[in-house]
């Protein structure tokens, strides 16, 4: 559903009238489209002394084609992006580093401009005063990813020891247009279990030849899934409901791979979907749990079978799937990568919602509790968590509700289907081995939960 009070501050009196009103005025953020420079501008880089990451990091941008400088280069231009290596912060004092590299160019970010830090994890640090510092990044990057402007957004990336070279993937993401929508997070890199690779033959094609399967894929986040994946070069087995199957269809005339019907929460479903994989694939790379449903009631008032089909088909079927992909039969290729869509009510709960955000909230312990057995497939699993997203199921919304929604977050805006399937793509690709078991919210950095 188009955004009307953006678009009318998007012309200069509304602007005008907006701004005078004290009222949010929503930026256009830049997407995706391939052949697009990877930032817009020159990227400042710099680091405090000691770090790790800075020199591999202006490697992988020079050879991205990227203008990079440095502090002392830095004159009155517009960055694209402003990368810090903290990694070599050590101490709380060490921390006015930040300040000293940020403060001079805190305003010279251009409209969807980044910010990166990088640090160390903080569990991994062997001094207890190097770990106060490297948490102390959290909370630098949250409040300045509040307070830049103009569709620009800030992350931090704990980067631990050996995985430098594992992080260019992230480092793309994060900087592209493919994350227009994902600010204030924190996402670790870790070196790739043996046999994971760290980078893909082809940025622009980083799943070229392997096998997907999405769920719900014939609508809304689903269908955005499928068409990013398949731009990526994957081939997508695209799943829903029978009920669905005409909108199925199309997405797959539309983008390509195949159709497959099937209810998820079947008993038989999880066999049926290996054995086709299987047979047809020999295999599969990547799983996409999309699939999802919504029965809200608070819970005086929920009848049972509300509470039960939520969790059966949001949580139950994801756990049932991951077993006949992961057990001894598995159909899970090594390097597979397993995504699934869980939501910031999954984190910070939403009245209304017990069912559902209990099933979302499961979505992040599967994530967490399985990482350790992909790791040892050389696979990863992660999860999404989007805030408010323009879908007909947010569509449906009451206008009040609908206007909240999209208000709450640093953007003052929805993110769109294609926020959400970017992430996943980046979740997926062949280079992000290093990133296993994260959550990573798709949500303008909205104000609820953490
Ligand atoms: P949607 O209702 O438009 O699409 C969900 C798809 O899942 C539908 O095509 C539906 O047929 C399919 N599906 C439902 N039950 C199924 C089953 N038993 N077997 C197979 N397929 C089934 O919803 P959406 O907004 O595109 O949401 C996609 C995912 O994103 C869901 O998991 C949802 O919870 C999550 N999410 C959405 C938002 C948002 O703002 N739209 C926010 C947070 C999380």
């Amino acid at each position: 559903m188009a955004d009307r009070y953006q678009e009318l501050t998007l012309n200069p009196l509304g602007r005008t009238i907006a701004k005078r009103a004290g009222l949010p005025t929503p930026p256009r953020l830049r997407r995706y489209e391939p052949g697009q420079a990877l930032v817009e501008g020159p990227v400042l880089v710099g680091g405090a002394p000691g770090g790790r990451v800075e020199a591999p990091i202006a490697d992988v941008l020079h050879a991205a084609g990227v203008d990079v400088r440095t502090p002392s280069e830095a004159g009155d231009e517009r960055f694209g992006a402003l990368v810090f290596d903290a990694t070599g912060i050590g101490s709380s004092d060490e921390l006015r580093h930040l300040y000293e590299f940020f403060h001079p160019v805190a305003r010279s970010l251009g409209p969807g401009g980044r910010v990166i830090v990088i640090g160390t994890p903080p569990e991994d640090c062997r001094r207890p005063r190097e770990a106060i510092a490297q948490r102390a990044l959290e909370g630098f990057e949250r409040s300045f990813a509040k307070e830049i402007v103009g569709g620009a957004t800030a992350q931090l990336v704990y980067v631990a020891e050996g995985a430098e070279a594992a992080g260019e993937s992230t480092l793309r993401f994060l900087l592209s247009a493919k994350s227009a929508y994902v600010s204030g997070q924190v996402v670790r890199v870790r070196p790739p279990a043996d046999g994971d690779e760290s980078a893909p033959e082809d940025w622009e094609r980083p799943l070229a030849g392997r096998v997907a399967v999405v769920t719900g894929a014939s609508r809304g986040i689903g269908e955005a899934i499928t068409r990013v994946l398949a731009r990526d070069g994957a081939h997508v087995v695209a799943l829903d409901v029978p009920a669905q199957g005409e909108a199925l269809s199309g997405v797959v005339n539309r983008f390509g791979g195949e159709a497959v019907q099937l209810d998820i929460t079947a008993s038989d479903a999880p066999q049926e979907l290996a054995e086709h994989l299987r047979e047809r694939h020999d295999g599969v790379d990547v799983v996409v749990h999309n699939a999802g449903i919504t029965r809200d009631k608070t819970l005086a008032r929920m009848d049972e079978s509300r509470w039960s089909s939520v969790l059966a088909v949001n949580l139950t079927s994801q756990e049932r799937i991951n077993d006949a992909l992961l057990g001894k039969r598995g159909v899970l290729r090594r390097g597979g990568r397993i995504v699934s869509v869980s939501s910031v009510s999954g984190i910070a709960g939403n009245r209304g919602q017990t069912n559902y955000a209990a099933s979302k909230a499961g979505i992040i312990g599967m994530v967490q509790a399985l990482a350790p057995t992909l790791v040892r497939q050389a696979g990863t699993i992660n999860a999404v968590a989007p805030g408010f997203i323009e879908t007909e199921m947010t569509g449906a919304m009451p206008l009040l509700t609908r206007e909240g929604g999209r208000r709450i977050n640093s953007m003052s805006q929805g993110g769109l289907p294609v926020d959400v399937a970017e992430t996943i793509a980046w979740f997926a690709s062949a280079g992000s081995g290093g990133v296993n078991g994260q959550v990573v919210r798709v949500d303008g950095q909205s104000m609820l939960g953490a």
